[in-house]
């Protein structure tokens, strides 16, 4: 397979990455990770610029123009005739003698990489279980770093037990799940934890937001407790691979009696159309 390495493409096998490279010692980076269908990626432009604002919040200077990187991730895709699947980008603050300060004069390191996945609806799962797990996670969620242990920790809980995400919670407030959005319904409405410090505003999760308007679906970006998501006529998740997906069961307790409900079906409804459009674009 072919990599972006800096500004340059490269077979996977000659990438190397420096010992002290600070996204390897301190999870010192940023990250996006993108859809492909069609060759096309799917919502390119607000990931770019949620990229921007990640590299803004930690002063980490992009070393090209977000164009420059656009054009290149495209090449990537190219490259490998990737059809459908994943694309991921990084950006490191880069190799320099190990102190925590930021170095100077240390360009960043660019990485990115393609997998393919088809999107193949027939096997698209009915929905997943989810675990509860507490949010132990810093305080700057609404930024996509590499710094990802509190996320890995609570995914490992979930997968230990065969469930496919872990719903945090600080305290009594739900937040987020650990790769994922979480939305409930209740009485026909949507409701959503607030685009703050304490989540990732996913894209998945604006782009419902917007597929919900459309749709005259009412949306609450509210708090919302652990009383609340458990007795929720609905819950589901969305995130750039899992798209929308309901969860049907958290730990013992079942949703809506272990069935996808109405809203969850017609955003996934919604959604599975918006693809298809970009495919044809
Ligand atoms: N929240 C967290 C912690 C994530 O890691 C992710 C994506 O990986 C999301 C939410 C969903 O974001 P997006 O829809 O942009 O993929």
């Amino acid at each position: 397979a072919t990599i972006l390495y800096q500004d340059q493409f490269i077979d996977r096998t000659q990438a190397k990455v420096d010992i002290e490279d600070r996204g390897y010692q301190f999870g010192d980076g940023i990250y996006e990770a993108m859809m492909v269908y069609s060759g096309k990626i799917f919502l390119l432009e607000p990931h770019l610029k949620r990229l921007e604002r990640s590299a803004r919040e930690l002063s980490l200077t992009l070393p090209y123009s977000i164009e420059h990187l656009a054009d290149n991730i495209k090449k990537l895709i190219e490259l490998n005739q990737l059809e459908d699947g994943v694309v991921y980008f990084q950006i490191t603050r880069g190799a320099a003698p190990r102190q925590h300060f930021f170095p100077e004069h240390t360009p960043p390191v660019i990485t990115g990489s393609v997998s393919s996945k088809v999107r193949d609806l027939s096997k698209r799962p009915k929905g997943i279980k989810a675990v509860l797990a507490e949010d132990i996670r810093w305080l700057r969620c609404d930024i996509k770093t590499l710094n990802l242990l509190g996320n890995v920790l609570a995914k490992q809980k979930a997968h230990s037990v065969s469930a496919g995400e872990a719903i945090l919670h600080r305290g009594e407030t739900v937040t987020e799940g650990s790769s994922s959005n979480v939305f409930i319904a209740k009485a026909g409405e949507l409701v959503t934890h607030p685009a703050d410090h304490l989540i990732l505003n996913g894209i998945t999760r604006l782009f419902v937001l917007d597929l919900a308007k459309q749709l005259d679906i009412p949306v609450s970006e509210r708090e919302f407790t652990l009383e609340e998501l458990l007795h929720a006529d609905e819950v589901f998740i969305t995130s750039t691979s899992n798209e929308v997906k309901p969860v049907l069961q958290i730990d013992d307790q079942l949703i809506n009696a272990g069935e996808p409900g109405a809203l969850s079906k017609k955003l996934i409804a919604a959604f599975d159309a918006e693809v298809e459009r970009i495919r044809t674009q």
